[in-house]
């Protein structure tokens, strides 16, 4: 007898129309001829519960979280783990029994792309961080708990930046620093990573970059962005100062195949993710 009964997982977020991740994620299925489901679902805020609950009705067996659910989410969960409990955000929700377990994966994705891809060992490293949302949170938390020596946190606006500087130097061993985002922000010459951790460059703003004097990256700096289009003029300016980089474009594929295998028990085929992300980004 045939069973058409799909397992399902998906995405809630507000806006979510031109969210990726359904496309690396049904990739993989396909290539592991597996019948289940990555939905796209728009949440509004108000219904951030209810839509939790609608994990359990369904029993789907997970979900991630983007803007603007990361932090909102923790409430509704039976279990946060130790790394998303230390960011205060979940980007991923796993159903074991009616079990709401939360993770997450952003900073784990964005580490194994620094230290597999470019391999780059973060530890006793000098960090520049720009951003201070949930990405710079996960990734400094990531980095921190890896033995970086010192993360400087570059933010806008001063209270988003002061809380995850606090967070960093009152939860981890690393040193940690607010500074306040000036037009033209000189990067410091003892700056061995510096990450673009703002949605600046996210399309359609693809022309886009943060306003930073591109004269004082060196050589001897790896730079890194959490924008997933291959290259954007962020990292081709840091690129014609010499800089190693590394694009955000891993990071988004390593952070969904650690959510594949918690959510399947699988490994992903991550060549097969990574290869469908970027024929998306070609056509957008
Ligand atoms: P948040 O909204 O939580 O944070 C956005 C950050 O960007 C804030 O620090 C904000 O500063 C800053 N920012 C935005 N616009 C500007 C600007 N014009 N000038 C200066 N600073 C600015 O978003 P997230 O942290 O969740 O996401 C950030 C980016 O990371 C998004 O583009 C997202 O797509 C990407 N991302 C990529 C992932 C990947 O796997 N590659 C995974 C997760 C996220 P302020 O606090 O002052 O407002």
């Amino acid at each position: 007898m045939p069973n058409y009964k799909a397992e399902l997982i998906g995405v809630f977020g507000h806006p979510v129309a031109d969210n990726p991740t359904v496309v690396m994620h049904e990739a993989a299925f396909a290539e592991l001829g597996m019948n289940w489901r990555y939905l796209t679902i728009e949440v509004f805020p108000a219904d951030l519960e209810n839509a939790i609950r609608g994990i359990r009705a369904f029993n789907m067996k997970g979900i991630n979280l983007t803007i603007p659910h990361k932090v909102n989410v923790l409430k509704y969960l039976d279990e946060i783990k130790p790394d998303a409990a230390l960011m205060g955000a979940v980007n991923t929700v796993i159903n074991v029994n009616n079990w709401l377990i939360g993770e997450n994966t952003d900073g784990k994705g964005f580490m194994y792309a620094l230290t597999h891809d470019a391999e780059f060992d973060p530890s006793g490293k000098n960090v520049v961080i720009l951003g201070a949302g949930g990405a710079a949170r996960a990734i400094s938390a990531e980095l921190a708990l890896a033995g970086a020596k010192t993360i400087s946190i570059v933010n806008r606006h001063d209270d988003r930046g002061k809380i995850l500087t606090k967070l960093i130097t009152t939860k981890t061993s690393a040193k940690a620093q607010f500074m306040k985002w000036e037009s033209g922000y000189k990067i410091p010459s003892g700056t061995d990573i510096l990450i673009n951790a703002t949605s600046i460059g996210l399309f359609p703003d693809i022309n886009e970059k943060p306003d930073i004097s591109y004269d004082s990256i060196k050589d001897n700096m790896i730079v890194c962005d959490v924008i997933p289009t291959p290259t954007t003029p962020f990292l081709r300016e840091s690129q014609k100062r010499g800089a190693k980089i590394l694009d955000g474009l891993g990071m988004l594929v390593y952070q969904g195949a650690i959510g594949f295998k918690l959510w399947t028990g699988k490994d992903a085929p991550v060549n097969v993710m990574h290869k469908a992300l970027s024929k998306a980004f070609s056509i957008t």
